[in-house]
């Protein structure tokens, strides 16, 4: 019997397990992936807004973390599948077999990227699809480019890597782009970038690379072809939260519902970070929601 479970060990995750090991909590941390750090392995920018620590990007920021952390004497385990859980019961079944049980539940699970759904989006992964234009915008240099999105991270990777290809064409299915008015206005007028409003990319097309993709205008008759070397999509993310759907209150884009003091709706299961903050996912946001969580369950299990 755990006092606490926390799923997920991105900042969230890592930041509630700290709070909960300082408190005296007997805390485990359940990680589905190899590596512990959640968005923090995809960020490639500098990240000069977490108060006290500046870091030349996300990976950097996370050792920094992982040195604390290593202090610290919570369990974590990574590589873990969730089979199924009983969340008014606080009970967990992992796909290895075992079960586990506790006295409180943190949800620290984050989100996703959205992913378009087409043929290309996945078999070209690493053969064209652009991760990241801060990351890879060398490796596109001299090459046309396709941004599929319409806001502010569509923008900003769509300048970045109209500082080094001959064409940026930015895709966006809405009537008008919906990011900042600065990034607009440079995309505007930028010489080699177009922007195709009310238009979907429906197929990325190529052998071993990238070769071209399908638009479809919606003021034009037909799909038609272009070509391009690189393809990057930005279209929003999603909860992960289909583990918790018919036990949990979630909103309509999924988003787990919370009071202040990070408690869902599930009596001592609490969810933090940007699992239950759609509105302004940040990370000293999610470090003092896991703060908020582990204290409360602290002060009910009179461990204060
Ligand atoms: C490119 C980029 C740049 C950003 N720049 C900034 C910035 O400059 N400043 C800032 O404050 N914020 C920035 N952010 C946002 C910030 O990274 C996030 O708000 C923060 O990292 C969210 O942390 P989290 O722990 O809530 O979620 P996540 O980081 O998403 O972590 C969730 C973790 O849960 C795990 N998980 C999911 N499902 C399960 C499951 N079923 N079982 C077990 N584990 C599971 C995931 O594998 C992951 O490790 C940026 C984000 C991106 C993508």
């Amino acid at each position: 019997m755990h006092d606490v479970v926390i799923i997920g060990a991105g900042a969230a995750g890592l930041s509630a397990a700290l709070w909960c090991d300082d408190l005296g909590l007997d805390t485990l941390v359940l990680e589905q992936k190899e590596a512990i750090g959640g968005q923090l392995l995809s960020i490639y920018n500098t990240i000069d807004n977490y108060l006290g620590l500046h870091a030349s990007s996300g990976p950097r920021l996370l050792e920094s973390f992982a040195e604390r952390i290593a202090e610290a004497s919570f369990d974590l385990w990574t590589n873990v599948e969730i089979e199924s859980l009983d969340l008014p019961a606080k009970r967990i079944s992992l796909r290895s077999g075992e079960s586990l049980q506790s006295i409180c539940i943190i949800i620290a699970t984050g989100v996703r990227r959205r992913e378009i759904g087409i043929p290309g989006e996945k078999e070209f992964v690493g053969h064209g699809i652009i991760e990241s234009a801060a990351r890879d915008r060398d490796l596109f240099a001299g090459k046309d480019v396709c941004v599929v999105g319409g806001g502010d991270a569509a923008a900003e990777n769509a300048l970045l890597l109209a500082e080094v290809c001959p064409t940026v064409t930015l895709v966006h299915r809405g009537k008008a782009l919906r990011a900042r008015r600065e990034f607009i206005e440079q995309l505007q007028t930028s010489h080699c970038t177009t922007i195709f409003t009310e238009s979907v990319v429906k197929r990325i097309i190529g052998n071993e690379e990238v070769e071209a993709v399908e638009i479809v205008r919606r003021d034009a008759l037909k799909p038609f072809q272009m070509a391009v070397r690189g393809v990057l999509i930005r279209i929003g993310v999603e909860p992960n939260t289909e583990l918790f759907r018919g036990q949990l209150q979630l909103d309509n884009e999924g988003y787990i519902a919370t009071t202040s003091q990070q408690e869902t709706n599930v009596f001592n299961v609490f969810a933090i970070g940007d699992v239950s903050n759609p509105l302004a996912p940040t990370i000293s946001g999610a470090t003092g929601a896991g703060a908020t969580a582990a204290k409360i369950i602290a002060s009910r299990l009179n461990r204060t």
